[in-house]
């Protein structure tokens, strides 16, 4: 009986089953009431005295075998028909996207690792301002058109009601808490966000990104800063980008500058996005106003500087020939996962 036990075991171990019917041959063969376990179990009682024990002990364990082969089995196959009812294996698999920078991030990146490789620092500040950072710090008085309600967004602090904060209308006033905080020289970045209390169009956004440049040392002059953001646009838009300055007005810089650069999509013949003129109006730029180093207490006989500042949305539109700002703040994946 012993060796029919041994190969009883055998048979268990190498029985196959792949589907449910199998699993009930297995059953009616092994653990059925005329199976061979069964049928071992009747045998055990002509057995002899001494052998009863070791032989009883024996079958038991040959017939927890069979048992637990068939318990997990049959689980296996329940579980598998109740996931089958649920899932439909033949439908293709959903399609899968990972994501990605914004196209803007992206611009900032680029900005910054350029301006980084000529030593300008990355600096940060608040978006909620104090109207001295904002404006009055920024020979910007308080009868300037740019304070106007139409332009900018005024907070009022619930508990003084003196006080009025705004949400930054350019980056500017970290340039104001950078030189109050630290002595000249200084060279420095300010990329990030700004609003404006506009009409939202196709070429107007209520929150757009700003990067400003500022560099105050002993004599700083309008060379060095057509030098540098000479270097910067052949970086960003080509080798062959020409830029000019034409002059303007900002309350914060005394000369101001227009900066144009030369269209590079028709390399300055003329074409549609240059309206055929050869430039393109990019930023703004000048000499920082010696009533702005006055309100920093930085001697503007002994100190000169320049300022520069780009609104971000519009470089990246003309790099990528993008019409319309809204599309860049609609999160519609089809259009971000171009770039
Ligand atoms: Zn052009």
């Amino acid at each position: 009986m012993l060796s029919n036990l041994a190969e009883i075991e055998q048979e268990i171990n190498s029985f196959s089953v792949n589907n449910p019917e199998e699993l009930e041959a297995f059953r009616l063969k092994f653990i059925s009431r005329n199976g061979l376990v069964t049928g071992l179990f009747e045998e055990l009682k002509s057995a002899s005295r001494d052998e009863k024990p070791i032989l009883g002990k024996k079958l038991n364990e040959v017939k927890k075998l069979a048992e637990g082969k068939f318990n997990s089995l049959k689980e296996q196959f329940e579980n598998a028909v109740e996931a089958g009812d649920k899932l439909d294996l033949t439908l293709p698999p959903a399609e899968f996207s990972i994501g990605r920078e914004h196209l803007i991030s992206q611009t900032l990146a680029e900005m910054v690792k350029i301006f980084r490789e000529i030593g300008f620092k990355v600096t940060d500040g608040p978006e909620l301002e104090d109207e001295f950072y904002n404006f009055d710090a920024l020979n910007t008085p308080a009868h300037h058109p740019a304070r106007d309600m139409q332009d900018t967004f005024y907070v009022q602090n619930k508990f003084d009601k003196s006080k009025k904060y705004v949400l930054r209308t350019h980056t500017s006033p970290v340039q104001i808490r950078t030189m109050l905080a630290n002595k000249p020289p200084l060279r420095i970045i300010s990329p990030g966000k700004v609003f404006r209390n506009e009409t939202v169009t196709y070429k107007n956004y209520f929150m757009f990104h700003q990067l400003e440049g500022l560099y105050v040392d002993k004599n700083v002059s309008m060379r060095d800063l057509k030098g540098v953001l000479s270097y910067f646009f052949k970086k960003f838009y080509g080798e062959n980008t020409q830029i000019r300055f034409i002059p303007s007005f900002f309350p914060f810089t005394e000369p101001s500058g227009q900066i144009d650069i030369s269209c590079f999509l028709c390399e300055g013949k003329g074409c549609k996005t240059c309206k055929e003129t050869g430039w393109l109006e990019i930023g703004g730029c000048g000499m920082v106003d010696p009533n702005v180093f006055k309100a920093v207490n930085i001697d503007p006989e002994e100190f000169t500087g320049y300022a520069f500042g780009m609104g971000m949305e519009r470089l990246t539109m003309m790099k990528y020939g993008i019409t319309d700002i809204r599309i860049l703040y609609q999160n519609d994946v089809r259009f971000l996962d171009q770039f």
